[in-house]
Order: C-alpha cells, then sequence, then structure tokens
C-alpha cells in the first residue's frame, strides 16, 4: 500500500536508511587543498566527476595555487582543462577566479558562501559544497541528485534549487546536512536515476511519495 502519510513522520526512518546505505558517502572529486576542490567544482559542471578527475590529474602537477594559474596564458590552461565540456569558459572563469583571490582574499579561498559566491563560476551549490567538503561547515548543496531525490522521496516541494535548499536545511539538523547531501546524491546515482529509476531494488520504497512508482 502507498504511504501516503506526511514527508517529515518518515524522516528519521529515511535518514536511517540512507546511512546504512551509503555510510560513507562523500565526493568523488579528487582534491587536496581547497584550492584543488575549487578548482575541481568549476570543472564539474556538465561533466562527471570522473573524467575531472581525470583532468584534474595532470592540472594539479602544475597548478597548486591561483599564481600558477596567472602564470600561464589562457590557451595553455584551456589545453591543460580541454577534456571536459564547456572547457574554454571554464577556463576563463579559473584564470578570473584566481585573479579575484589573490585581490582580494590574498589568495586564500574564503570560507564563507557570501565570499565564495564572488568568485566568477561559483554559485551558490559550489559554494555550500566547498565550504561543506573542504571546511566541514554544515551546508546542503542541492544538485540535480538531491532535488530529484527529495522531491520524489516527498522531502521537499520547491521548483528551484534555492527552495529545496532551504525545506531541506529547515528539516534536517544542521550536522546531518552534508552527509544527507552526499547519501542523496548517491541513492541518484545507484537507484534513484531520472530515468528508469530501480524502485524494485529501492530500500526507501515503503517510504517513497513518489506518484510514478510502481505499486
Ligand atoms: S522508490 Fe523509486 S522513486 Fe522512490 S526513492 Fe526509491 S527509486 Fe526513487
Amino acid at each position: 500500500m502507498q504511504n501516503t502519510a506526511h514527508p517529515s513522520k518518515n524522516l528519521s526512518r529515511i535518514l536511517e536508511i540512507l546511512e546504512q546505505e551509503y555510510p560513507e558517502a562523500r565526493t568523488a572529486l579528487q582534491y587536496r587543498t581547497p584550492f584543488e576542490l575549487l578548482l575541481a567544482v568549476i570543472l564539474s559542471a556538465q561533466t562527471t566527476d570522473k573524467q575531472v578527475n581525470r583532468i584534474t590529474e595532470g592540472l594539479f602537477r602544475r597548478i597548486q595555487g591561483p599564481r600558477d594559474v596567472l602564470a600561464l596564458d589562457l590557451s595553455q590552461l584551456e589545453e591543460l582543462v580541454k577534456g571536459c565540456g564547456l572547457y574554454r569558459q571554464k577556463s576563463r572563469q579559473i584564470q578570473e577566479t584566481s585573479r579575484v583571490l589573490l585581490e582580494k582574499y590574498n589568495g586564500v579561498i574564503p570560507d564563507t558562501r557570501e565570499k565564495l559566491m564572488t568568485l566568477p563560476g561559483v554559485g551558490r551549490k559550489s559554494a555550500n559544497v566547498i565550504i561543506s567538503t573542504a571546511f566541514g561547515l554544515p551546508a546542503m548543496a542541492v544538485d540535480t541528485h538531491v532535488m530529484r531525490v527529495s522531491k520524489r522521496l516527498g522531502l521537499a516541494r520547491g521548483k528551484t534549487p534555492v527552495q529545496v535548499e532551504e525545506e531541506l536545511c529547515r528539516m534536517l539538523p544542521e550536522e546531518s546536512w552534508t552527509a544527507t547531501h552526499h547519501r542523496l546524491i548517491a541513492h541518484g546515482r545507484a537507484i534513484c536515476r531520472s530515468r528508469n529509476p530501480a524502485c524494485s531494488a529501492c530500500p526507501l520504497f515503503p517510504l517513497c511519495l513518489h506518484p510514478d512508482k510502481p505499486a
């Protein structure tokens, strides 16, 4: 029988199951410093994490900070990142972000969302990823997986990522924001895929409010 209870009644059980299924969920992007994470996040737009890791393996051998970026011509930077989509645009963003980092932040990656969002190529979702992953601060980054899975489960109804972020942050304890973000992504990749979600194999099936899941 379909579960039609208010989502918040199922919340603690949903969080428990996500924790059991994806206890170690974390970013798949490889990085050693906040600067490297920043570059990996910029490169990850419309590119798989696997592909970004392939590119950054070589890129991070050449570039460890914003001064290294600015020592390169734009065409040299493009050559280093051309394995990902939108590489020309991303190269310009990396160059411009490196300039702003040196001029405004003394070359140090800021640890607030507001300041991170002043960097070209860094939107709200990326800023949330950086503060939570690089600095361990509570944040709920809403990407396409978090948006889709949380709405299907009935945890959020918002139409925009910001609305969904606000709903999830209101509902969830602050200390679980980051882990839940990673677990919703893991579930979205493994089971609750955009097309053909594997509902029959989903451990959240009895709690899910997705109207199109099989009866
Ligand atoms: S039951 Fe289906 S729609 Fe609901 S969370 Fe699981 S896979 Fe996604």
